[in-house]
């Protein structure tokens, strides 16, 4: 039996609609290999409920070969080297060639580049770091609570933001909110600025509405972890108790090594097919950096993931099946904003229109807490 293959690279957000989608659309003879390391899926935005209790570590996440969608070749191993001319991915000593290859293996956390700043907090980035933070957060009777940003971009522009709020409500149902204050020092100049100048004031907003103290424009330089002290660039300190962070992020190393990306730098894509230089290359997804006619990029978010997965795996089916239409990315994108106490805002809009993306805020209400549950809900119920 001869088929081609189609090797999706990462199991997150984007990879698990790709390798999905691929797997629906392509004929039986054809092969989808689906290559994740951790061997699992997480659903991130969960982490902001994981964080503040009401979720656990086992809600937010599946096994990956767990996957719906049957006949999909799940390998839980290593991305150790891509050659992007021949398709072949290496898995350490393994590898495996591919007639299309999907790059979706998103960016990677390095606390690391701050001094100290591994040692100091949580990272509610991942798994771990957002459980880690909940037992924190139970604990604390009066002191201070530091969302840190410490880098751009970061994933999922609202997150620090939902999560100060989500902070916030924590400790006002916990009746210690007027001992404790809660701040965000921030790596950026405004919240969600790419949004527009209307979207960004209204997080501000709410943010403020809150109690919560804004920090913007301050660069974390090092962390004094058994001091609890942050110093910024330029000279601004802040002690914290509880120390909330969203640390840099940085292109994995095995794009770079792939000629997919320069170094330092995001995987350079056509915006619309998300096409690398590479034939039958695709990346998708937070690993890739599309800079906007605005000057700023395309912020990494899973609804931008998501539709660019169920794009690129059209246009891979229709080129090997000759049947329906090549996808595009048209830039749309939407995003909830979790204010805690069962509310939320809302945001939606085009982030290629010209000269800058058109995004509006709905007013805020339970009806978007309640319908992001809903996504929640109907993400396992589709992929897992
Ligand atoms: C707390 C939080 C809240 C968020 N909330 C929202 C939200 O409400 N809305 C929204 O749109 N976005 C949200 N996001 C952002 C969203 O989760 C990401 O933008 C999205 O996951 C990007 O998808 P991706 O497939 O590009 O990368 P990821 O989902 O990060 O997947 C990358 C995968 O690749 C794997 N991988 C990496 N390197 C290798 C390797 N060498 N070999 C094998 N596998 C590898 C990783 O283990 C990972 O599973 C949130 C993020 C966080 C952290």
């Amino acid at each position: 039996m001869s088929g081609k293959t189609a090797i999706v690279l990462g199991g997150g957000v984007g990879g698990v609609v790709a390798a999905s989608n691929l797997r629906r659309l392509l004929p039986k003879q054809d092969r989808v290999v689906l290559i994740e390391r951790s061997g699992r899926h997480v659903f991130w935005p969960s982490l902001l409920w994981l964080m503040t209790g009401t979720r656990n570590a086992q809600d937010v996440q599946r096994d990956i070969a767990a996957l719906k969608e049957p006949g999909i070749n799940v390998l839980k191993r290593e991305v150790t080297r891509i050659d992007s001319t021949t398709r072949t991915v290496y898995t350490g000593d393994d590898s495996v060639q591919g007639d299309a290859l999907v790059v979706a293996l998103g960016a990677e956390l390095v606390p690391e580049r701050i001094p100290g700043l591994a040692e100091a907090g949580h990272n509610f980035y991942t798994v771990e770091g957002a459980a880690q933070l909940y037992e924190d957060l139970q604990s604390l009777r009066e002191g201070r609570v530091v969302v840190l940003i410490a880098g751009v971009p970061f994933k999922c522009p609202a997150a620090p933001y939902e999560a100060a709020m989500l902070i916030d409500h924590l400790l006002r149902k916990r009746r210690v909110r007027e001992r404790v204050e809660v701040e965000v020092w921030a790596a950026e100049p405004a919240p969600m600025g790419v949004a527009g100048p209307a979207v960004s004031q209204g997080v501000k907003d709410l943010v403020a509405d809150r109690g919560i103290a804004y920090h913007p424009s301050r660069q974390i330089a090092r962390v004094d972890a058994p001091g609890k002290r942050l110093h910024f660039e330029g000279g601004d300190e802040v002690s914290y108790d509880v120390l909330a962070v969203v640390p840099p992020h940085a292109p994995p190393a095995v794009v770079q090594e792939a000629g997919l990306a320069a170094p330092g730098g995001w995987v350079q894509i056509d915006r619309e097919t998300c096409e690398t230089p590479f034939e039958n290359v695709f990346a998708i997804g937070d690993v890739t950096g599309v800079m906007l006619p605005m000057g700023k990029p395309l912020p990494k978010a899973g609804v931008f993931a998501h539709a660019q997965a169920e794009a690129v795996a059209r246009t891979i089916a229709t080129r090997w099946t000759g049947k329906g239409e090549e996808g595009r990315f048209t830039g749309n994108g939407e995003c909830f904003i979790e204010m805690g106490s069962g509310a939320a805002g809302f945001a939606r809009g085009n982030f290629y229109a010209e000269p800058a993306p058109e995004v509006k805020m709905f007013r805020t209400g339970r009806h978007w807490h309640v319908a992001k549950v809903a996504f929640e809900k109907n993400w396992w119920r589709t992929w897992f």
